[in-house]
């Protein structure tokens, strides 16, 4: 690897540089978390989701905090509305579904997101309904045709289907040990990874001009070569890198010059994301510290080539060093050619 200091930024330039993370959801109406993204110089796309479980606001709130932001703080705010299932699903619920579409566009959307309840939990004739049954075709042909870029999260991490002890990072066992009902190890009977990443594969060739973001390193995130592999067969496919960094540092223990061949190689179809979650409660404190945390040692990461830890990952790796140009691609310009509604008070003054 040889990249002149010149070509990369340092540690310190992490305020000065323009960015957007491409994934938070961000569930308060206190405006504490703008206040301290303006303060790094980071803007949000907030990530809207239709689901009933886990505490989350229900999607109306969720629209209403939106729509208040993109008032508000324009400058550091865009968001991403949910697609609305029904559950228990019924067709029902796709009958409505672009004309809703339509109305969270015209509050102001930049795209919608398709979480993995589809494909993990909804069913219809007593199996799970994947983003490939004929069901989703009305809504599929809808985006592609009036290019609205969909955000899809399908499938899960290969861990999903790995016993805890045999997963490759700490988050991973600390998320599926919290959500038992989401980790396929233990559900046997249900589709397996291959399907999974099948039914999104098979959907994305039957849409080919729909825009698309794979959200979570497309759930290919145990192999650069997996993402790539899509990458190179669907020419209108970006992934965000939600809470999949690990991944990439995981991998860079003993796959470094792959890894690093990797972003540079497709340096046009990534978004960074933290997939930070901010919420109404005592622990703002704390949340700030995460948040913080995540992005600072992040940007180490990918900007800095010295060998790093995390509590993520069991292990060191060494930073990816990127040259300057391909940070500002991934931190700043692909999330406006994945979002081309993003606005352009997002640009610097
Ligand atoms: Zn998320």
């Amino acid at each position: 690897m040889e990249v002149k200091s010149s070509e990369l930024y340092s540690v310190q330039d992490f305020d000065k540089v323009p960015k957007i993370d491409g994934h938070v959801h961000y569930y308060t109406t206190d405006p504490i978390f703008i206040e301290y993204a303006r303060q790094r110089n980071m803007r949000y796309i907030s990530i809207n989701v239709d689901f009933k479980d886990a505490g989350w606001p229900e999607k109306e709130e969720q629209l209403a905090i939106s729509q208040y932001f993109i008032k508000e703080a324009p400058d550091v705010f865009a968001f991403i509305g949910a697609v609305p299932m029904c559950d228990p699903y019924s067709s029902i619920c796709m009958s409505g579904v672009s004309a809703y579409i339509q109305h969270v566009l015209k509050i102001g959307a930049i795209g919608v997101k398709i979480w993995k309840n589809v494909g993990m939990k909804l069913r219809t004739e007593n199996r799970l309904l994947m983003i490939d049954h004929p069901e989703f075709k009305g809504l599929l042909d809808f985006l592609e045709d009036k290019k609205i870029p969909l955000l899809g999260h399908f499938g899960e991490p290969k861990n999903c289907w790995l016993p805890l002890e045999e997963m490759t990072v700490n988050s991973d066992i600390k998320y599926f040990t919290k959500n038992p009902d989401y980790h396929m190890y233990l559900h046997p009977e249900l589709p397996g990874y291959e399907a999974q990443i099948e039914a999104r594969d098979n959907m994305l060739r039957q849409h080919p001009d729909l825009p698309f973001v794979g959200a979570h390193l497309a759930s290919c995130e145990w192999s650069v070569d997996e993402i790539a592999a899509r990458l190179d067969s669907y020419p209108n496919m970006m992934v965000d890198l939600a809470e999949r960094v690990c991944h990439l540092q995981h991998q860079c223990i003993e796959n470094y010059d792959k890894v690093r061949q990797f972003m540079i190689d497709f340096q046009d179809r990534l978004i960074y994301a933290s997939d930070i979650i901010h919420f109404t409660d005592e622990t703002y404190g704390e949340q700030i510290e995460e948040v913080k945390h995540r992005w600072e040692s992040q940007w180490h990461f990918f900007t800095q080539g010295d060998l790093q830890t995390t509590w993520q990952v069991n292990g060191e790796f060494r930073g990816l060093a990127l040259p300057k140009e391909v940070i500002d691609k991934i931190y700043f310009h692909n999330a406006f050619i994945a979002y081309p509604r993003l606005k352009y008070q997002f640009l610097p003054a």
